[in-house]
């Protein structure tokens, strides 16, 4: 490992955090270079960055807050998957081009934590150190609110599954990266665009005053960068440590994984799982009718003992649900409070809290009637105007549940077009 001694460690990147999960996939993604599995959908997402990022620049340059034929312009040159990914975009995202900054810009810090390689996007609004970048960040989208001595950075993503950026480490990282080179910023936006989706954002904020949690959470990542690197030269036995990251593992796909005998990520191939989920699906349905059958019958549950002790019983057990009425019935008649008016219960409740309390009434916004069991009184003939009105008052709320579908006559182009099952590089 001699010449090993000169690798340069290369910038704590958005990327370094994930790859640093797993040291031994550090070493073999960065150290030694070979190419991860995915290639496919990194692509895929570097596409759905560069066209979110061309379409909010071309907005800023237009002063325009959104215009969809150029939208569809860029996503059709972006290629089928990306265009189909940032569907949920198109409809729904309005660029606040009056306060855009700059698109896929990035920005560099040195081991002090100051600017350096200051790009000419942003030349003359900070001081350029010139050191060695330590940190290094590339926005998707940077708008600036000087009068509010705010910035607010937007991110893409394509995942399927929304979740909170507070916990990562690229929120913090970007919020630095804005607080250190504009020290008139008071104040980071950290927001995140799921682009499958209408309107789905989710955002964190940081103050001028966590600048030393940001440091800390940075340095600690630099840290652990810096150990895999030492521990690689001294020829210290690499670490393994099995996760979501072992998808992009090149140990992962050609099965020399150190730990490939307890990582359960190799036990088996993702059709082998999906081929067990149907398997298992139709068995346990089956289990459990017969498990039914006999207790409803012999009038008492099936108990099984364990080497321990412990016993699990199958067994009819009484629980009580609770629900919140919306009418109050008497005697088969709603109750009416003024002869006119019917009294709601929980409704009435919730009104009179909200008049006493105006502060503190933002959370009855998710007071909602599900709409299972109101749909099954909708759904007939002699109230279809009824479900109708209702239909045009609903909210569609975006989910994305992971399920197995119907039997298909033929896959679905796009997404499932090549063997490989990863999820999108830049999203990690
Ligand atoms: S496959 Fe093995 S070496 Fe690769 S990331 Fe997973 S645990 Fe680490």
């Amino acid at each position: 490992m001699d010449n090993l001694a000169q690798i340069k460690i290369p910038p704590w990147h958005q990327s370094t955090e994930f790859l640093t999960s797993c040291p031994q996939l550090y070493v073999e993604s960065v150290i030694k270079g070979h190419p991860q599995p995915g290639g496919l959908d990194s692509a895929r997402g570097k596409e759905v960055h560069q066209t979110g990022a061309a379409y909010v620049a071309y907005c800023a340059l237009e002063r325009v807050s959104l215009d969809l034929a150029k939208f569809d312009e860029l996503a059709a040159g972006a290629g089928p998957l990306a265009a189909r990914i940032l569907a949920g975009m198109r409809d729904s995202y309005e660029v606040d081009f009056t306060h855009v900054l700059a698109t896929e810009l990035t920005l560099s810090l040195d081991e002090h934590f100051l600017p350096t390689q200051v790009t000419d996007a942003i030349k003359g609004t900070c001081v350029d150190t010139g050191e060695e970048p330590v940190t290094v960040g590339t926005l998707d989208a940077l708008y600036a609110f000087p009068v509010e001595a705010t910035m607010r950075i937007d991110d893409l993503k394509t995942h399927p599954k929304p979740f909170e950026p507070g916990d990562k480490l690229q929120a913090k990282t970007y919020a630095l990266l804005a607080f250190m080179h504009w020290q008139w910023v008071e104040k980071v936006i950290f927001r995140l665009i799921f682009v499958r989706y209408r309107k789905v954002t989710r955002e964190v904020t940081f103050t001028r005053d966590q600048i030393p949690d940001l440091i800390a959470a940075v340095k600690a990542g630099r840290e652990r960068q810096i150990k895999i690197h030492a521990d690689y030269e001294a020829g210290n036995k690499i670490e393994a440590i099995a996760g979501s990251h072992c998808w992009y593992c090149p140990l992962l796909s050609n099965l020399k994984c150190p730990i490939a005998q307890y990582n359960e990520n190799m036990q088996l191939t993702m059709t082998q799982r999906l081929n067990f989920n149907l398997w298992y699906a139709q068995f346990s349905r089956k289990n459990n009718q017969v498990m039914r059958a006999y207790v409803q019958e012999r009038g008492r549950g099936i108990v099984l003992k364990d080497y321990n002790g412990k016993a699990y019983v199958y067994d009819h057990v009484e629980v009580e649900s609770e629900v919140y009425p919306v009418f109050k019935f008497i005697d088969q008649r709603m109750e009416l409070r003024d002869g006119v008016n019917p009294t709601l219960p929980i409704i009435d409740l919730l009104i009179d809290y909200a008049a006493g309390n105006p502060d503190d009434s933002e959370w009855m916004k998710n007071v909602v009637v599900s709409s299972t069991p109101l749909r099954r009184y909708l759904k007939t003939n002699k109230r279809s105007f009824l479900d109708q009105a209702v239909e045009d008052a609903v909210v569609k709320v975006p989910k994305s549940p992971i399920r197995v579908s119907k039997p298909l006559d033929a896959v679905p182009e796009a997404e499932f077009d090549d063997d490989e099952e990863f999820e999108d590089e830049e999203e990690l």
